[in-house]
């Protein structure tokens, strides 16, 4: 009898260290326990192995959450790193136009020449400016296909005119009412969000050196502009969709009437 008890005993010890029994199955192993050495030792063996492998279990698990925990951590740092890396490089386009705005500011708009040379697959195209304050001259070349064509207009001293040559015969059919001061052209617009705007707009801004000039290469939609670190202006202007490319150069500060003059007198 004793002998099945123990056989019965045996199985039931696992699930009742695992306290799966209910309490009437608890109730004869405990009695049994106490009156039978060998099912004591096994219990004793068997709890003290449970424990082991229960811990271990739970080892396994804190491992497993250390090693969940840990990853969490090192992404959360390579994101932190890479909104970091973004804020850096918003943060310096910013500066960059800041720069290019206080530097392009300071010249002398209202005495200065500019050079602008368009070379297009269609044409070329030299157009030069000249302004001494409400004065001006605006004289304009292309090259075609067609022949030479030139524009040439004017301001000095309330007189002003415009003249067209096609071929170096002056075209009368022409429009006088588009005789306009050069707006000198602006990269930038020097308002706060203008320049968010621009910044966000910015593919990427390089440091580059043209002509011997340091410059900054600014990638925007498909052009891109060369602007000259020391003036803030731009000197190149590539549109890479067409090949076309715009060369400006400009001077500040020697333009007088009398050489707007001898241009008008020399046309
Ligand atoms: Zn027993």
């Amino acid at each position: 009898m004793k002998n099945k008890d123990c056989n019965l005993v045996k199985d039931l010890l696992p699930n009742y260290i695992d306290k799966l029994t209910n309490s009437e199955t608890n109730t004869f192993i405990e009695e049994h326990l106490k009156n039978c050495d060998a099912c004591r030792k096994s219990f004793e063996n068997m709890s003290e192995e449970m424990k082991v492998d229960y811990k271990s279990k739970e080892n396994k698990k804190i491992n497993i959450f250390k090693k969940v925990n840990n990853k969490i951590r090192i992404l959360k740092t390579i994101i932190f790193i890479i909104i970091f890396i973004i804020i850096i490089i918003f943060v310096r386009k910013i500066v960059i136009i800041n720069n290019i705005e206080n530097k392009a500011s300071k010249a002398n708009y209202n005495n200065y020449s500019k050079i602008m040379i368009e070379t297009t697959e269609n044409y070329i195209s030299r157009t030069e400016y000249y302004q001494n304050n409400d004065n001006f001259i605006k004289i304009n070349t292309k090259i075609n296909e067609e022949g030479v064509s030139k524009v040439i207009s004017y301001k000095l001293n309330g007189k002003e005119d415009i003249k067209m040559f096609d071929n170096g015969v002056e075209n009368q059919n022409i429009n006088k009412t588009s005789i306009e001061k050069d707006v000198q052209y602006q990269f930038l617009n020097k308002s706060f969000w203008g320049n968010i705007g621009l910044a966000l707009s910015f593919g990427s801004v390089n440091d580059i050196t043209l002509y011997n000039k340091p410059c900054y290469l600014l990638n925007v939609d498909n052009y891109l502009n060369f602007i000259d670190k020391e003036t803030g202006l731009t000197i190149k202007e590539i549109n890479i969709n067409n090949n076309s490319v715009i060369d400006y150069k400009y001077t500040f500060g020697d333009i007088s009437d009398e050489k707007i003059e001898n241009l008008i007198n020399n046309l």
